[in-house]
């Protein structure tokens, strides 16, 4: 089926804000009835958009048509997230809900052998049949990862801790499975699920701020996600906080991602106490029974990560930051710091702005991958 840019627009509405009547799809995307008639018509006849079943939703008996929805089963989408040692590999539908997921370890970061792993973790979750064999067909690949790269460029840039840059990863994936493949960088990823599928759906800006082994920040501003220059945008981890603070991987004294950082946490309080076996966890949980060192440094992050948000939130003006990442579980044990650090650093002209906070699964990052390529194939494929 071509797609023109009204038939895009009318999809992507109902699958990010379905399902809709008729007359109330046509309002959003300023259409005559007439004219959203023509436009659905091929996707019905196709069975990517169906009317509600009657008795489902909101219609009511006697209404001349029910709700337009998405058939979300009509495709799927593979999502992978590349880690240092992993790779996470999900499958979902067309709403984005995770159908299958695998994961396989990395032995080394050589292309052929990393290229071969993401090979087989597609067919696991495919069923060695790409075209489907009974499943929808898949429509695309995104693979995300902690680095330099966007959906229109097949080539990851820089990727430090895969050791790799000017890299064509995407060329190499669609060369050996046969199916269009996008990169992303993992936490713009993450963003977009939020943008079509999560707490930011019908925000035109918002932030996406993620805590775990770094700190990371997806940008949505005027309905737009903000790449920035070769996918440079959001790099708030190593944001000065104070210099008389505890020093980060890269020698910074006082940076966020030395005090917000799991890593970081884990790594000042098991210093302080010379009790090396300590985890994170163990960290948060001593902070929690009010050990006050545990405190002292749960307390300084929560204040870092507030002065974070509160600047994220100067720049950009969202109307929403959502917090997440694995580590946001952290945020129950020093919210009061963060709370008071948010309210400080905000400008003056401003209310603090509303933070939601979002439980965090390791599969959303590959679920994220695979928004990236959903949201390519719909929106450009
Ligand atoms: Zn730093």
């Amino acid at each position: 089926m071509r797609l023109t840019d009204a038939m895009r627009s009318v999809f992507v509405e109902l699958l990010v804000h379905g399902p809709l009547s008729r007359a109330e799809a046509a309002r959003r995307l300023a259409l005559s009835p007439s004219a959203l008639t023509k436009v659905t018509k091929p996707f019905i006849e196709a069975g990517y958009l169906r009317e509600q079943a009657a008795g489902e939703g909101t219609a009511t008996v006697g209404r001349p048509s029910q709700p337009l929805e998405v058939d979300a089963s009509r495709m799927s989408f593979i999502g992978i997230k590349l880690t240092a040692d992993e790779l996470f590999a999900v499958r979902t539908d067309l709403a984005a809900a995770v159908q299958a997921e695998t994961s396989r370890p990395l032995i080394d970061h050589e292309i052929d052998n990393v290229l071969g792993q993401i090979v087989q973790a597609i067919e696991d979750l495919t069923g060695e049949d790409l075209t489907g064999g009974g499943r929808p067909p898949l429509a695309a690949v995104g693979i995300s990862l902690a680095g330099t790269a966007t959906p229109d460029d097949p080539v990851v840039h820089t990727s430090p801790f895969l050791g790799w840059s000017q890299l064509p990863l995407a060329r190499l994936v669609e060369e050996a499975v046969g199916v269009p493949a996008v990169l992303d960088n993992d936490v713009r990823a993450l963003t977009r699920v939020q943008q079509w599928f999560g707490e930011g759906v019908g925000h035109s800006a918002f932030a996406l701020i993620t805590v775990g082994a770094g700190i990371g920040c997806g940008l949505v501003v005027g309905d737009r996600l903000v790449t920035g220059q070769s996918g440079a945008a959001g790099l708030v981890g190593h944001l000065a906080i104070d210099d008389r603070g505890p020093m980060c991987e890269l020698g910074h004294r006082g940076c966020a991602r030395a005090y917000v950082s799991s890593p970081a946490i884990r790594r000042s309080v098991a210093g302080t106490l010379d009790r090396p076996e300590l985890t994170f966890e163990d960290c948060l949980a001593l902070a929690r029974d009010g050990h006050p060192v545990a405190r002292r440094v749960l307390d300084e992050a929560g204040s870092a990560l507030g002065q974070v948000v509160a600047t994220v939130a100067n720049i950009t003006g969202p109307e929403l930051v959502i917090l997440s990442g694995e580590a946001v579980h952290m945020y129950g044990v020093c919210a009061d710091a963060f709370q008071t650090a948010l309210a400080r650093h905000t400008h003056w002209t401003s209310t603090p702005v509303r933070v939601v906070v979002k439980p965090f699964a390791f599969n959303e990052w590959a679920r994220g991958a695979a928004v990236t390529a959903l949201q390519h194939q719909l929106l450009h494929g």
